[in-house]
């Protein structure tokens, strides 16, 4: 959900950019290979393909973000191994072959952030696009080989069959499980929902399906999205995305990539007014949103109250997770007064968000 995270319009600027000129001189091998042409595998639900997502378990993405996940770990207790369950099953030659794949993790991207980093965003895309490939090299299947820098080929290599013996089935099911259990509410809403978001947003929902990675960890956040191509990673087993939270996590995170108007509007609203552009009030904005679009979803499947609403109802995430106590209290109320009746057909975006700025 990346709540906090600091200065997104102009990271996403600047993403763009270097995403357009990475794409053409570092990628030219993935874009050429038919594995990027969407030959992907979705998991699909158990009455065929969803609605709006395209969600994806995928082994290297997976492996990928492991490994990441317990470099980081690493680099903050800087006590050796990691501390996980399934080290001690590992054989001698499987546990250097892992540690050397977390020791070059450590190294080369554990101080990186997943999405701000140029390099982590096109890494873990490249890595999607080759979700089907057994090995990265190319030496089995040409159309296999992911043109990655040849240490971290190796090192990758070697960490797969580790991973796939003892990770893998377990975070595989995990994503599967996720995947279950928000699959029927996307089948039945997810169209409308989208719908909803785009209208209020005053743009389109995307015309392809949003590819959706469910991972077993995906960054601190629980959840990160990227753009150019627009690509959602959530995590099957962080707490906060269970149970009904999980669908108001895939649309939140969709709205990361549809609601450039509302920044637009921010900006401009701001610049008139010699004002500066607060930095997470359109964040703050798509939180409330997405909370009050999925709300009468979630109460008519008569969820239960998370306890933080008297008399019951659904509680958004923004609400529960403490979001506005700690920092947004007054966006809260901005959004309440004037984002509100906008929501409710008594205002318009431009004089909704106009308001907003002018009260701030
Ligand atoms: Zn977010």
């Amino acid at each position: 959900m990346c709540a906090g995270s600091v200065g997104d319009t102009i990271d996403r600027l600047v993403m763009r950019h270097f995403l357009a000129f990475f794409s053409l001189s570092l990628l030219t091998a993935v874009q050429l290979s038919p594995l990027a042409m969407g030959a992907h595998r979705q998991i699909d639900s158990a009455f065929g393909p969803l609605p709006v997502f395209e969600l994806h378990s995928g082994f290297w993405m997976n492996l990928h973000h492991t490994l990441y996940q317990q470099a980081r770990q690493q680099r903050e207790k800087r006590s050796g191994r990691p501390n996980t369950a399934q080290a001690s099953r590992l054989s001698d030659a499987e546990q250097r072959d892992w540690d050397a794949a977390v020791a070059y993790y450590a190294a080369n991207f554990a101080n990186k952030d997943l999405l701000f980093s140029t390099e982590m965003i096109l890494l873990k895309n490249q890595l999607g696009d080759f979700e089907d490939c057994h090995e990265l090299s190319g030496a089995k299947k040409k159309s296999c080989d992911a043109g990655l820098p040849a240490k971290l080929t190796r090192v990758l290599d070697s960490a797969a069959p580790v991973y796939r013996t003892h990770w893998w089935p377990e975070h595989d099911r995990a994503n599967r499980q996720w995947v279950a259990e928000v699959a029927p509410l996307v089948r039945t809403r997810g169209l409308e929902l989208a719908q909803r978001l785009a209208e209020i947003y005053q743009t389109k929902w995307p015309a392809e399906k949003i590819r959706v990675d469910v991972s077993a960890y995906a960054n601190w956040a629980g959840a990160y999205t990227t753009v150019d191509p627009l690509r959602v990673t959530i995590s099957s087993t962080d707490p906060r995305n269970q149970g009904s939270a999980a669908l108001e996590v895939l649309f939140h995170e969709a709205s990361h990539g549809i609601a450039e108007p509302v920044q637009a509007t921010i900006a401009r609203e701001c610049r008139q007014r010699d004002k500066p552009i607060p930095r997470d009030l359109w964040h703050a904005l798509i939180f409330y949103t997405t909370g009050e679009v999925i709300r009468p979803v979630m109460t008519s499947q008569g969820q239960e109250n998370n306890g933080e609403t008297p008399g019951g109802g659904y509680t958004p995430y923004a609400v529960r997770e403490g979001l506005y106590k700690r920092g947004w209290d007054d966006y809260l109320k901005l959004l309440v007064r004037f984002w509100q009746p906008y929501l409710d057909g008594k205002s318009t975006f431009d004089d909704a968000i106009a308001r907003m700025v002018s009260a701030l």
